[in-house]
């Protein structure tokens, strides 16, 4: 089969993923072997190739918004069967053992694989993953459009989840890629008022087209002070300014998977039993909620396709910060 892999961690430009022919992957017990449609590139995949994450696994073969077809199943298999249509997340195993899984926090499992990173990703013609931690894709989404839902929008549907913000009236959200776009129209559904933050002109368009009340940067004030607030973007140094516009009581979920440093804080900005919480990863209670959701909304992914073979340049464009909602690789 053909794929996308990573044997040594270099700057995109340097194309450090190269498109090579390998054997088809063989599958345990409870493992479906999925004929990959689509594959959603994620930002992690960018830290992954680039180096500002470890590898933990040479050669590796990255993607973990992966939509596909089963093929074959293991003997053990019970929920899935050739044919079925599935999804792969981030979380691609956890032990349900540790601590960590005992408290029901299996995103924050000691001995968790992630696709992508600990396991071979999407970027493929095929991936193997146990059934205990793949998906049906709801009806009403081609694979394309799914594949946003499995990364983008697991991991920024906890990131509500985490900032309360289901419970709250205002919300604000810090930058505008594709996990935004898609928690924002979470947000509208159960009718919370949404103020968006992005410096970027053609951002805060589509955030207004979405149902943004206000759309502007951070240096911008929005006029009301927010009760739950998101940074999705990966810059440290927006903090202080989300917490001087958060409500007492409030809390401001931290989503990106890497951050530039954050800038000495004032007290004061805390004052008022303001919360500051991070997100890493998300658990499959996490994706069964935000699968089931989806179609209710209903959730519109705004997509780029991408063939395979591209996959280097469409990093280089995600980097840049030229991707209009999420990259998408069409796979088969
Ligand atoms: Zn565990
Ligand atoms: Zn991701």
């Amino acid at each position: 089969m053909k794929a996308q892999m990573l044997s040594e961690q270099l700057s995109i430009d340097r194309r450090p993923l190269k498109l090579v022919e390998v054997d088809e992957p063989s599958i345990g017990q409870k493992d479906l072997l999925i004929k990959v449609k689509a594959c959603g590139v994620c930002h992690t995949d960018l830290h992954i190739v680039e180096g500002d994450i470890p590898l933990h696994k040479r050669p590796i073969v990255p993607g973990h918004q992966i939509v596909g077809v089963v093929e074959k199943v293991g003997e053990a298999v019970t929920r899935f069967s050739p044919g079925d249509r599935v999804g792969v997340p981030w979380l691609n195993w956890a032990c349900g053992r540790c601590e960590y899984c005992q408290r029901g926090y299996e995103n924050l499992c000691v001995n968790g694989k992630f696709t992508g990173w600990d396991v071979d990703g999407g970027y493929a013609e095929y991936q193997v993953t146990s059934e205990d931690f793949t998906y049906h894709i709801p009806d009403g989404y081609s694979d394309l459009q799914a594949a946003p839902l499995l990364c983008a929008g697991v991991v920024g549907y906890r990131a509500l989840k985490l900032a309360k913000a289901d419970n709250a009236e205002r919300v604000g959200l810090y930058g505008f890629g594709a996990s935004a776009h898609i928690a924002i129209q979470v947000l509208r559904y159960w009718g919370t008022r949404v103020f968006v933050f992005t410096r970027s002109r053609e951002h805060q368009k589509l955030a207004l087209e979405l149902g943004a009340e206000w759309a502007g940067t951070a240096n911008d004030d929005p006029g009301v002070l927010m009760q739950s607030s998101i940074i999705y973007a990966p810059a440290g140094d927006i903090i202080p300014q989300a917490l001087g516009v958060l409500d007492k009581g409030g809390v401001l979920s931290l989503a990106g998977i890497y951050m530039t440093p954050i800038p000495q804080l004032d007290y004061e900005l805390l004052r008022g039993e303001k919360v500051i919480v991070n997100v890493t990863n998300a658990t499959r209670q996490d994706a069964i909620e935000l699968l089931d959701l989806a179609p209710r909304v209903p959730i519109r992914t705004e997509i780029e396709v991408y063939p395979l073979e591209e996959a280097n340049d469409v990093l280089l464009r995600l980097k840049e910060s030229k991707i209009n909602g999420s990259a998408v690789l069409q796979i088969s």
